[in-house]
């Protein structure tokens, strides 16, 4: 889309999904026309054909991960892939019941994996602290590796407040201490280098849908592809051609695109952030500005509920509450509850996030529209008050 030019809602959810790309599209679409065969069946060309495509993606993938081929197996989501993760780690643990390490902010498919393997007395769940901005509380990694744990897993970045983790680091103590780690990269992909990521851990996880790829399609880095993985990925059915072409398309152009375009990224954010703070200065920014994604900006606009804030501009900017699966729900969402926000602060959190086509004119007209609302809340607080 050129500058100057708006479609509306403007869109600042991009840590729930990102448009798909239409370079992307146009890959998908030719896919959808060119390729007929079942990549299975190898017995003829068309189906070799298919089966060449998935290849070719599956380079694409490996080549922004940094990794051989091999190590990358296409999911039907992250969440796939995150299940798949824990039950070959599980798998793979020396004891009968595991000591599975997490934070308390992981995305909540990990989460919700967790409670049921624990439910069924399959693992035991240590559970690793966050301070005030949703980062790893100080002592937490040396805590949990002194327990006794047999796996940590761990997001390279936080999908509601962009807090980046120190991934390197928790990767060489578990690595030393000979823990198994599962690391969630699904809003860090092309956003963050993953190649010193990819050589320490044993699982990576990726969703196409967050890098301008199609929804329904994600892929599980593997540091040791073997036979286990084949019995995992045994029985999952026809690939979907079309969505692993558009995720190896997707991965290309953020492999290609990832140094010019988190400046930019940073730069819209940054707008964004001075704009509101300068016409409201009672603004709160959450999470850790020390260490957020470039694109990522939570805020919490004291007295401005966000559930009006939301009800009134949604049909104009694209925001949200929090995590996508946690909006519409009542209260603070888990991450907000685990950086201990205060009520008066989580009530009015609102998380936006700039992409890859955002422009300048949409940062400064979502700008006025927010501040615009945010007043007029405020006024009609005061008006219900004064009476
Ligand atoms: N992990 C993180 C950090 C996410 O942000 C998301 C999606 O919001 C997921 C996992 C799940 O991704 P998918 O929608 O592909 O299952």
């Amino acid at each position: 889309m050129n500058e100057g030019e708006v479609r509306f809602p403007i869109y600042l959810d991009h840590h729930a999904t990102t448009p798909v790309d239409p370079r992307v599209v146009d890959a998908m679409v030719g896919a959808m026309r060119g390729l007929v065969g079942n990549p299975n069946s190898i017995e003829h060309s068309a189906g070799r054909l298919a089966a060449r495509a998935i290849e070719c993606a599956r380079d694409e993938v490996a080549l922004l991960v940094g990794c051989d081929a091999a190590n990358i197996r296409f999911t039907a989501s992250a969440s796939d892939a995150i299940g798949k993760a824990l039950a070959l780690a599980i798998s793979r643990a020396v004891v009968a019941r595991p000591k599975v390490a997490a934070t308390r902010v992981e995305h909540p498919s990990l989460l919700a994996r967790l409670d049921e393997l624990a439910g069924q007395g399959r693992i035991e769940i240590v559970w690793l602290d966050v301070d005030c901005r949703g980062q790893l509380a100080g002592t937490a990694v040396s805590h949990a590796l002194s327990s006794g744990i047999d796996a940590f897993c761990l997001m390279m970045a936080n999908n509601e407040v962009g807090t980046i983790y120190p991934v390197d680091a928790v990767l060489a103590a578990c690595r030393a201490a000979g823990v198994s780690t599962i690391v969630d990269a699904t809003q860090a992909a092309g956003r963050l280098d993953l190649h010193a990521v990819s050589a320490m851990c044993d699982f990576l996880i990726f969703s196409a849908h967050k890098i301008y790829g199609p929804k329904g399609i994600g892929a599980l880095f593997t540091a040791d592809p073997g036979p286990d993985v084949d019995r995992q990925f045994a029985y999952a059915g026809t690939p979907d051609v079309p969505a692993i072409v558009g995720m190896g398309k997707a991965a290309r152009l953020a492999h290609d695109l990832r140094s010019a375009e988190q400046p930019a990224m940073e730069r819209l954010r940054n707008r964004l952030q001075a704009g509101l703070q300068s016409a409201i200065d009672f603004l709160v920014i959450n999470g850790d500005v020390d260490s957020r994604l470039s694109h990522s900006l939570h805020i919490s606009i004291p007295g401005v509920p966000n559930e009006a804030m939301l009800s009134r501009v949604g049909h104009q900017v694209a925001i949200s509450t929090g995590a996508a699966c946690a909006s519409g729900a009542q209260g603070a969402s888990h991450v907000l509850r685990a950086m201990a926000l205060p009520e008066a602060l989580a009530d009015c959190a609102l998380r936006l996030s700039v992409g890859r086509f955002t422009t300048e004119t949409e940062i400064d007209l979502a700008i006025g529209i927010i501040v615009r609302e945010a007043r007029a809340i405020l006024q009609a607080r005061e008006e219900k008050f004064a009476c």
